[in-house]
């Protein structure tokens, strides 16, 4: 197998230098193992921050989706495809137990059918990235046909599926990116009003755009936007905290949920965390079901080749991706 481990710990936004690629033997299959191979592999933000806390030498994390070889395991014959927690490598060995474990960042699972739909959708869409926007917008934010609902990273994998529910629901759109060019796919998903957060002032948009403030702020950035945002929430507004990319690479912790703000307005502010909700599977046929009907769309930036991992982790953090990015090994 090829394996991506940590060559130095990443400061400020992670270098191609900071990773290394080994080489290293697959442990034997035994009983209830499978031997899998990576078909597409997935990078996300969350990689960063645990990228800082490891020691270097450490296998970078992740998941893939990925065609079993070999098979020890009744229930996954060879051919089958699953979504493996097994990191950025080419070939792993998942043991029977690693698909019981009740935590997402270290459970594997069958891949649910996706035909006619590409398998990587299994990252995104219609996997983790799909189901941190369903529940957290739904469960989290609790929008109401008619309300306001902001989103910031808007043309990511999480974001873009969160403007697209939100619509489904009723709801009012705004939506933020990092280019003209992810602006304007917003706009044809259906933002009510999209903005390009690095050629406009957040604030002056928002006093455009939401004269009548905002009631779901589904936030993906933290820091500075955030702070820009509060003030535009309506009472007892709802914020979802599901990230904050903006923290990942820079040492600026500073706190933008400020109590005078969150006070006067009566905010409900709570963080969100893929491992929280049971109905994983529900989740996962919904947003299929939506995808297949047409009504939410995906875009995904496929980088090719497994030695592309690091380039394509690193471009998350300067917006190089439009929807999910992945990694065709
Ligand atoms: P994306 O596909 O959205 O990729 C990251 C995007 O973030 C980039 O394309 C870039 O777009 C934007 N970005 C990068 N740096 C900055 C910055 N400094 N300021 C503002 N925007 C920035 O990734 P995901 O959809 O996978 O993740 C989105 C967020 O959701 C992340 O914060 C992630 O950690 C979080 N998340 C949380 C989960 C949970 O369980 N709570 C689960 C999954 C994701 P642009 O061009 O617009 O700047």
């Amino acid at each position: 197998a090829r394996i991506w481990t940590l060559a130095k710990q990443p400061v400020g936004i992670p270098r191609k230098e900071d990773f290394s690629c080994i080489e290293k033997e697959v442990s034997e299959c035994k009983n209830g193992d499978v031997i899998v191979e990576a078909e597409y592999l997935s990078v996300d933000p969350y990689m960063c921050f645990m990228a800082k806390k490891v020691p270097f030498g450490t296998p970078m994390i992740g998941t893939q989706v990925s065609r079993v070889i070999e098979s020890k395991n009744p229930d996954l014959p060879v051919g089958s495809y699953v979504v493996a927690q097994a990191g950025w490598c080419t070939h792993a060995r998942l043991p029977a137990k690693s698909f019981q474990i009740d935590n997402w960042f270290k459970r594997s699972e069958i891949l649910i059918p996706l035909e006619p739909l590409p398998r990587s959708l299994g990252l995104g869409v219609i996997g983790m990235p799909g189901n941190t926007a369903y529940f957290g917008l739904l469960e989290v934010c609790k929008p109401k046909a008619g309300e306001t609902v902001l989103v910031n990273a808007a043309a990511g994998a999480v974001g873009s599926t969160v403007v697209q529910i939100a619509k489904l629901k009723g709801c009012k759109v705004i939506a933020f990116a990092g280019s003209d060019e992810k602006v304007a796919w917003l706009k044809e998903l259906g933002a009510d009003h999209a903005y390009n957060y690095k050629t406009t002032s957040v604030t002056d948009c928002l006093s455009e755009a939401a004269p009548e403030k905002i009631n779901c702020y589904f936030d993906n950035v933290g820091g500075k936007f955030t702070a820009d945002v509060l003030p535009h929430m309506a009472d007892y507004g709802r914020v979802a905290v599901c990230g904050s990319i903006s923290n990942y690479t820079n040492d600026d912790h500073s706190d933008p949920y400020c109590d005078p703000v969150v006070k006067a307005k009566k905010l409900h502010i709570e963080g969100l965390n893929v491992n929280r909700w049971s109905d994983w599977t529900q989740g996962l046929e919904q947003m299929k079901e939506w995808v297949l009907e047409g009504k939410v769309k995906y875009r995904e930036t496929v980088y090719e080749g497994f030695e592309k991992m690091p380039e394509a982790f690193i471009g998350l953090f300067s917006g190089d991706n439009i929807g999910k990015a992945v990694v065709k090994a």
